[in-house]
């Protein structure tokens, strides 16, 4: 039998790392397989959903490297389907029309808040059996004095007593169909072999096995993933709009980095730390899933995604600098120098072209406070002696630079430092930076000079 698996997101907001974690661990145990994984938009809440959010689950999906099969399926769509499924479950006596107004319902929800216990409804239509001419909600008529039985793959057995759940409603009063109906009656007809989900949809599973019995229909298996949780302990939820897959995007993490530490956080292979996404679905089991709440370490997460960014190569670093500076004004040889100088100092794309933004930018440099106060401080005769002597270097290269530099230092009786940093102030508008001598070099004569100058 074909696996086939599937990510089920409501688009009513950004593609959350929680989120890209479970479409990750369906896309693994799908490929893993040799199966099918397939997308499912769940847009069937019109108020809250937005195609804007489809959007970004889609480009998200696609940067991660998560991949679905087919065409995506809208929920909205089979809308009619679901309808129909509850007319025949209304037909077989296994629904039931409630017609009960809001308030009533209002009215017990607060009476149960004032006496603190659950609010659960008491199934007041459940054995009428005529037809008001009344709205109606349609609710699943729960087999009672009946166990259900959950063979999780993670979680192992759980059971729940049927008559502790609700007579859940499938069809709104304005004819639409519930997620819950919707969900299993999809499930079905994607023939999804395998449900890979959070544990917060551990008690819809119990009423949507409910409803693969009620239908006649084989239920999928579930595996149901314990949730992220925050540094301080509480659930991640979509409020922590920051852990947005697009916020990581935006913030130039690297794809391969996240794909590795959402699949670290709850899953694991031996003391095996780095995996590339081909590497995870050759060695991905639901078995290597942890059964309490992984922590969410953004240090851990910075952490991977250093060692992915220090294996860039020369090429993918090019690539990353040539989408921000015009690198084809540029000698090949001296930005490919650059960008590894660059890449050693740096831990992230983002410090990475905050570094080097120096060498490459056309437009003036700024400088810093620190830059300033260096060259305030440094005698007026020592900034005049820097731009004669360099001046004269004919052949301008790093080890001539660096000779001429010694020597004014010696000839001042002044430490090196005294002479270098005034420079690296002038070139880079900061205090710190690779070897001084090379970043002349690869500046130029003509812009170093003009940098000095105009600094001194
Ligand atoms: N649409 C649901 C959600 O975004 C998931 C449904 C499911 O996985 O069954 O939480």
């Amino acid at each position: 039998m074909t696996i086939i698996t599937r990510f089920a997101p409501s688009p009513t907001g950004l593609l959350h790392i929680g989120g890209a974690r479970t479409a990750l661990y369906n896309y693994l145990y799908a490929k893993r397989n040799k199966g099918i994984f397939k997308l499912r938009i769940e847009d069937t809440d019109k108020e809250r959903s937005n195609s804007k959010f489809s959007e970004d689950i889609f480009s998200s999906m696609k940067w991660l490297g998560i991949n679905w099969d087919q065409d995506v399926i809208y929920q909205s769509k089979n809308i009619s389907y679901h309808i129909n499924l509850v007319q025949r479950l209304l037909k077989e006596g296994k629904a039931y029309r409630c017609y009960c107004t809001k308030e009533e319902i209002e009215e017990a929800r607060d009476k149960a808040k004032k006496e603190k216990k659950p609010y659960k409804y008491n199934r007041k239509w459940r054995d009428f059996e005529g037809k008001l001419e009344i709205p109606y909600v349609v609710r699943i008529k729960i087999p009672l004095h009946k166990k259900t039985i959950l063979k999780d793959k993670i979680l192992g057995e759980v059971v729940i007593e049927n008559n502790e759940l609700e007579d859940f409603i499938i069809l709104r009063s304005d004819n639409t169909p519930t997620y819950m109906l919707s969900v299993v009656a999809d499930d079905k007809l994607m023939e999804v072999t395998d449900v890979i989900r959070g544990d917060d949809h551990l008690t819809n599973t119990f009423k949507q096995l409910i409803l693969f019995s009620l239908l006649d229909w084989q239920p999928p298996r579930y595996s149901h993933i314990p949730l992220i949780h925050s540094q301080e302990g509480s659930k991640l939820s979509k409020r922590h709009g920051d852990l947005s897959v697009k916020q990581y995007k935006e913030n130039s993490f690297l794809p391969a980095a996240l794909i590795n530490y959402l699949l670290r956080l709850g899953w694991g292979h031996g003391d095996k730390e780095f995996f590339s996404l081909d590497e995870a679905v050759s060695l991905f089991s639901l078995e290597g899933v942890g059964k309490s709440p992984a922590k969410f370490d953004e240090k851990k997460l910075n952490h991977i995604n250093t060692f992915y960014f220090k294996k860039l190569n020369l090429n993918e670093l090019l690539k990353i600098i040539s989408s921000n500076y015009k690198t084809e004004n540029y000698n090949k040889n001296l930005i490919e120098q650059l960008l590894l100088i660059f890449q050693e100092r740096s831990e992230n794309i983002k410090d990475f072209l905050n570094g080097i933004e120096y060498m490459l930018s056309v437009k003036e440099i700024n400088l810093s406070e620190q830059a300033l106060a260096i060259i305030k401080n440094t005698q007026k005769n020592i900034l005049d002696l820097i731009i004669t002597n360099l001046k004269n270097i004919e052949n301008w290269n790093s080890i001539n630079i660096e000779s001429i530099i010694k020597d004014i230092a010696k000839k001042e009786n002044l430490k090196l430092f005294s002479i270098a940093s005034p420079i690296r102030a002038a070139v880079t508008g900061k205090n710190h930076s690779p070897s001084i001598f090379k970043i002349l070099e690869l500046l130029g004569k003509e812009n170093t000079l003009k940098r000095l100058k105009k600094a001194f």
